[in-house]
């Protein structure tokens, strides 16, 4: 049975069709990636899955029960996730205490408590923490990290609701390739560990060639194709669509099983 299923999605913003008519069914255990160029719809779907934006049509079953009408909060409570960068303010805070306050977030306690009590919900954090190997610097100021670093802080933060299905939308911008790699695997080692679902976008074809079980394509509101990633990389209406030409695709997609064997390894 499917963790996620979309039906005939739809949002328009003014006379523009953001997201037109997409189905689409994502399984616990599955990384899904949803790609396609610049104002295809991608961020649309997501803020539509997490209930910032109301869906103008069509239906998100998850976990059996309907997510369009509900509240961004209802929605995470439900076990849906997402990565949040480390806001300005927090970023004083140290990595552990960062990952405290989610789980305190999580339990529903107030705010003010956390502060009596700093050792609260340590061990749990340090634990998120060890998972996404930033263990040994659960002490350090976020500020001082490396940008890599600080991804792997969110992502243990977006890990302490516990989520069955984690959203993240562009998570690797502005990070160099070896530092994408290394988040991919990671999450990828997440969704075999915890049998979790994500859903995430991605520019850099071969991050999305190496880790998504499957892919969806979008291009103008429209879903183009949808599939492994080797059946959409022979997909003509993708190349003609997405990547222009052929010939490219090729080559990335030869990058991308290079860099997946070097991964595994
Ligand atoms: P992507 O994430 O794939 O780049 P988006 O979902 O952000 O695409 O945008 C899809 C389309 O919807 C674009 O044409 C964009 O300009 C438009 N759009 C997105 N958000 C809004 C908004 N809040 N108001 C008006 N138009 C929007
Ligand atoms: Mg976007």
């Amino acid at each position: 049975m499917s963790l996620l299923k979309v039906n005939n999605l739809g949002k328009s913003f003014g006379g523009v069709k953001a997201v037109d008519g997409i189905s689409f069914e994502l399984k616990a255990g599955e990384l899904l990636a949803l790609i396609g160029p610049n104002g295809a719809g991608k961020s649309t779907t997501f803020n539509m899955v997490n209930g910032q934006l109301r869906a103008d049509q069509g239906s998100i079953v998850f976990d059996g029960q309907e997510l369009v009408g509900r509240k961004p909060r209802a929605i995470w409570r439900m076990g849906v996730g997402r990565t949040f960068q480390i806001a300005e303010t927090f970023a004083s805070l140290t990595v552990v205490e960062n990952v405290q306050m989610a789980l305190l977030s999580h339990d529903g306690r107030l705010f003010s408590m956390w502060r009596r009590a700093s050792d609260h919900k340590r061990d749990e954090a340090l634990a998120l923490l060890e998972q996404v190997g930033m263990r040994a610097q659960a002490d350090r100021p976020c500020s001082e990290l490396a940008y890599g670093d600080v991804k792997r802080v969110e992502l243990a933060i977006a890990m302490a609701n516990s989520p069955k299905l984690l959203l993240m939308d562009e998570p690797t911008a502005g990070m160099a390739p070896k530092e994408r790699n290394a988040l991919m695997a990671l999450t990828k080692q997440l969704v075999i560990d915890r049998g979790m679902a994500v859903l995430f976008t991605e520019h850099s074809m071969d991050v999305v060639f190496a880790y998504a079980d499957r892919m969806i394509v979008l291009a103008r509101g429209r879903l183009i194709a949808q599939g492994k990633p080797l059946e959409i990389r022979d997909h003509p209406k993708v190349q003609e669509v997405y990547f222009g030409s052929g010939k490219t695709f090729e080559k990335i997609a030869e990058k991308a099983a290079a860099l997946h064997v070097g991964a595994a390894a």
